[in-house]
């Protein structure tokens, strides 16, 4: 049976008032305004039983955690400590001075059990930006998406070399990460291809990966991903991925088709750094989403070492051809076949070929291909795309979106130093995804307070009635 939380800060055993406590500049009654967890019972109606032992206030539990993800209390013991003595949590959580706080051991249980089950933490975090989106905080006109590495809570010893055969009906690995990792290779084995293995596999958390920022020691982690509104930098969506960067490409497009269906957001630019300007990627934005996409283009056909690139290259759409800086022409195909060829390669690139008689007596050739016979470019089937991110990384909004850009990293900026994510404190992709629902909720919150709240203008403290 679900439980209500009894007793309160209305019933006035003691000598003084719990509100009349709490400075009215507090932090946390600007987040307590624009939180809203009415809805948070029926939502979770299905998920208890009507008799037996009442549980703890699921809503209390949630303001608990919200404190916890807000001021960066990373234990959930201390956090319980934490509420059971700062009057100014014990108000946020609705408790009065006399009532118990929950055991930090509730925690545990309910996020791995109701609270995952039911999707409580995205159903909070989603009110809270419908919030936002009430107090005119998200525009929809333009997003950033970016993604940044969180290590895992995974000790680097406690690994083993990818490619090595693992028993994982070992009784000492039978934990819940191992098990989620067996149920998510179970899932992906019955859809796309199998992937390399990792280099090393974490036997306290599988679904992390071992990876390495430039120059760094390598350690276990996850991504965190960000889609955010240009506005003011609200979050609109977050997950968490693999540290790989083709699975942050393709969560960015989950998180944008989602946020359409779910709150009709539309953004008419979406700016990201090179990692999402993949031809693929861009064609996506371009042709299916109409979002004009602030990317750099992923090219790797620049010239180097001064030679000429594809740029020197003029693309002419009516005869399908590129004209070379020797004024010859390359073309897909050189000859006729029997059997009609698309010469689109598994790249999905279409290769144009100059003739090798051209190349041979071209005084061009030492700055166009002295190792080749001839010249040959590889031309996406998404090149439409890519010339139309090119074009626009020409404009003065381009330009504005680089800048604003800057949003996305201050939010990941703010969640590693402010309200210390730097490391994971659960293990499994499912309790990393619900840490960063709650610290993307937490984020959301403060911004609400700290941009729109205006808290009287007195010494802070409210005089007893
Ligand atoms: S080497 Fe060949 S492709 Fe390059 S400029 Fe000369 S003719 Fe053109």
């Amino acid at each position: 049976m679900m439980g209500r939380q009894t007793g309160g800060q209305d019933r006035l055993f003691y000598a003084f008032d719990l509100d009349a406590i709490v400075p009215t500049n507090h932090l946390l009654r600007g987040i307590d305004k624009f939180l809203d967890l009415s809805a948070l019972r029926q939502h979770l109606s299905s998920f208890y039983s009507y008799t037996g032992r009442p549980s703890v206030d699921p809503e209390l539990m949630m303001r608990i955690l919200i404190v916890g993800y807000a001021f960066g209390i990373r234990s959930e013991r201390r956090l319980c400590e934490e509420v059971r003595l700062n009057l100014a949590y014990r108000w946020f959580c609705r408790l009065g001075l006399e009532d118990p706080v929950p055991d930090h051991s509730t925690f545990s249980v309910n996020r791995h059990g109701r609270f995952r089950d039911s999707g409580l933490f995205r159903h909070v975090f989603e009110s809270v930006l419908a919030r936002c989106m009430k107090e005119g905080l998200v525009s929809g006109e333009g997003f950033a998406v970016d993604a940044s590495i969180i290590k895992a809570d995974a000790n680097r010893q406690r690994g083993v070399p990818g490619t090595q055969e693992i028993d994982w009906n070992d009784p000492a690995l039978t934990t819940r990460p191992v098990r989620e990792y067996l149920a998510a290779l179970d899932e992906a084995a019955d859809g796309a291809s199998p992937r390399k293995p990792s280099k090393r596999i974490s036997l306290t958390d599988p679904q992390s990966q071992w990876t390495a920022a430039p120059g760094g020691p390598a350690f276990y982690a996850y991504s965190a991903n960000y889609l955010i509104d240009l506005n003011v930098g609200v979050i609109v969506d977050t997950e968490t991925t693999t540290a790989l960067r083709t699975d942050e490409v393709a969560v960015s497009k989950m998180m944008i088709e989602r946020v359409a269906d779910r709150f009709g957001l539309r953004p008419k630019r979406l700016a990201a750094d090179t990692a999402y300007g993949t031809a693929a990627t861009l064609a996506w934005l371009v042709e299916d989403k109409q979002i004009a996409p602030h990317i750099p283009v992923w090219d790797k056909s620049e010239g180097k070492d001064g030679l000429f690139g594809r740029s020197d290259f003029t693309w002419q759409a009516a005869t399908d051809r590129y004209l070379c800086p020797g004024g010859t022409s390359l073309q897909r195909y050189r000859r006729t076949f029997k059997k009609k060829r698309t010469g689109i390669t598994k790249d999905n690139t279409i290769i144009y070929r100059a003739s090798k008689y051209d190349c041979m007596i071209c005084p061009l050739k030492p700055q166009c291909c002295p190792r080749t016979p001839s010249r040959k470019i590889a031309r996406s089937i998404h090149e439409e795309a890519r010339d139309h991110a090119r074009a626009l990384a020409k404009t003065p909004a381009y330009e504005q979106s680089r800048n604003d850009r800057k949003k996305v990293e201050m939010s990941f900026a703010h969640l590693k130093r402010i309200l210390k994510l730097d490391r994971l404190r659960l293990r499994g992709m499912s309790s990393a995804n619900d840490e960063l629902l709650l610290a993307a909720t937490a984020q959301n919150l403060r911004k609400m307070a700290k941009l729109i709240w205006r808290p009287p203008k007195n010494d802070g403290i409210i005089a007893p009635a």
